[in-house]
């Protein structure tokens, strides 16, 4: 979805949004009920996935992929990767089995003292730490009221915003 502003090429030999470090854990990716249902178990990827099921107040289950026991050491700074991150391929998952949380980052819907905000996550090591004009540009142009939109129905991808995270739409 960010492919005006994000090359596939600079993604692929980064990956940085597919690994996790302990404080980097609240960005995991949340999957759907359905999904969860298909990769917690043998799939077409031979990748089976563990996740921790969450309901949100209007009771829609989703899933957040379960990092935690995949660390070594205790070195705050180790990064572990996302189950279905190939080392070589990059993500494994197809269209309709990726989050949407990761096709749009590094954006986010944020909820900020109530209000719905589309925010920059500001550690991208290609998009940066401030939105550019292009960015801005597809946010208003039609992505951001993709984002809306998608988040009325799966309201379980709006975080709390963070201090730091630049507010684009
Ligand atoms: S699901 Fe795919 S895109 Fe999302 S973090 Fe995992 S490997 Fe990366």
């Amino acid at each position: 979805m960010l492919s005006k502003v994000l090359s596939k090429n600079s993604c692929a030999a980064c990956k940085f949004c597919c690994s996790f470090r302990r404080k980097s854990l609240w960005e995991t990716p949340l999957f759907s009920y359905e999904t969860v249902d298909k990769l917690s178990r043998e799939n077409e990827y031979g990748v089976v996935g563990e996740f921790r099921m969450f309901q949100t107040a209007q009771g829609q289950s989703f899933g957040r992929l379960v990092l935690e026991g995949n660390y070594r050491t205790d070195d705050p700074e180790e990064e572990v990767p996302c189950t279905f991150l190939d080392p070589q391929k990059g993500c494994i998952l197809k269209g309709e089995d990726k989050p949407f949380d990761c096709s749009i980052w590094p954006l986010r819907i944020m909820d900020r003292n109530g209000e719905l905000v589309i925010a920059l996550t500001p550690t991208c090591p290609t998009i940066g730490a401030t939105p550019d004009k292009n960015l801005a540009e597809l946010v208003k142009t039609g992505l951001g009221e993709k984002i809306y939109e998608y988040a009325k129905t799966h309201p379980y991808i709006i975080k709390e915003y963070r201090e730091g995270f630049p507010i684009i739409g």
